[in-house]
């Protein structure tokens, strides 16, 4: 079995610190919190940026701060940006993150309900965004939040917008998508191609219980405050906490974690992309 791969989605759009004080959400608090994660086992970060009022933003500026300041303190690791809608629908500024040159960025292949809010992500801007990526050679991870995400990443690899091999990320358990069940998560994992890499995000309290069937199927793990605020004993987490229990449960389940750069070969990341960000973050 492969090394695992563990990502902590760090802050997301939605939690706030009135719900949980542990959330990063300035990038002096991002990047403590990477150091401390990576410190513990975490090799990959998926990143959101928030504004002065820690509102989601698409700002570059906010993404190139916390960028930087990551980069100051944990300058192995692989730091993924979010194109998420939430923070903002014109597409340029969904691509702009991709455009920055980061190793890697989200990118979700369709629409569908979240709670309270259709997460938009129509036919054209699917091509748009998968031109950005192709342009820019970085590295996507598909956010897979329902089976027809999958369809529609193939349809974008066999127009030669999306270079194989892909990385998956399966999303389970948001309200208004599939559930996070095991079930589930071996159907979307039988769905995608041979080849591929993959992790499971559980959202909610799926996100334990998901974290360890991945660790147990050969799949890897992202866990993280964006995804669920609580330890499943009901506690409040803090990212450092879901990650030492990820380690924990891979250590009893035999599985060795990845190291930053092993973690580059298994997701077949461009050697020199971790670099590739520095000239845009100087101006
Ligand atoms: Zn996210």
């Amino acid at each position: 079995m492969d090394k695992l791969i563990i990502t902590v989605a760090l802050t997301g759009n939605v939690p706030t610190k009135a719900l949980n004080p542990n959330l990063p959400v300035t990038a002096e608090e991002i990047a403590a919190d990477v150091r401390r994660a990576a410190d513990a086992g975490a090799v990959l970060f998926h990143v959101h940026a928030r504004d002065a009022e820690a509102r989601p933003t698409l700002d570059v500026a906010v993404y190139k701060e916390s960028v930087r300041r990551i980069r100051a303190v944990a300058p192995e690791v692989i730091v993924q940006l979010s194109t998420g809608a939430r923070a903002g629908k014109e597409w340029e500024d969904r691509a702009a993150p991709v455009r920055l040159l980061p190793e890697m960025a989200s990118f979700t292949t369709g629409s569908f309900n979240m709670p309270g809010v259709i997460y938009e992500n129509p036919p054209k801007f699917l091509l748009f965004l998968a031109e950005a990526f192709e342009t820019t050679g970085v590295k996507p991870e598909i956010e897979v939040f329902e089976a027809g995400n999958i369809t529609n990443a193939l349809f974008l690899r066999d127009k030669g917008l999306l270079s194989a091999p892909l990385h998956f990320d399966l999303v389970l358990g948001v309200p208004g998508a599939m559930a996070g069940t095991v079930r589930n998560l071996q159907f979307l994992v039988d769905s995608i191609p041979a080849g591929s890499t993959w992790s499971v995000a559980g959202i909610g309290k799926a996100q334990i219980p998901l974290a360890a069937a991945a660790i147990a199927i050969g799949g890897h793990v992202r866990i993280g405050l964006e995804d669920h605020l609580y330890l499943p004993d009901g506690q409040l987490a803090s990212n450092l906490a879901l990650v030492e229990k990820v380690v924990r449960i891979a250590r009893e389940l035999g599985r060795d974690l990845a190291s930053p750069d092993e973690a580059r070969a298994l997701l077949s990341l461009a050697p020199g992309a971790r670099d590739r960000i520095a000239a845009n973050l100087a101006h």
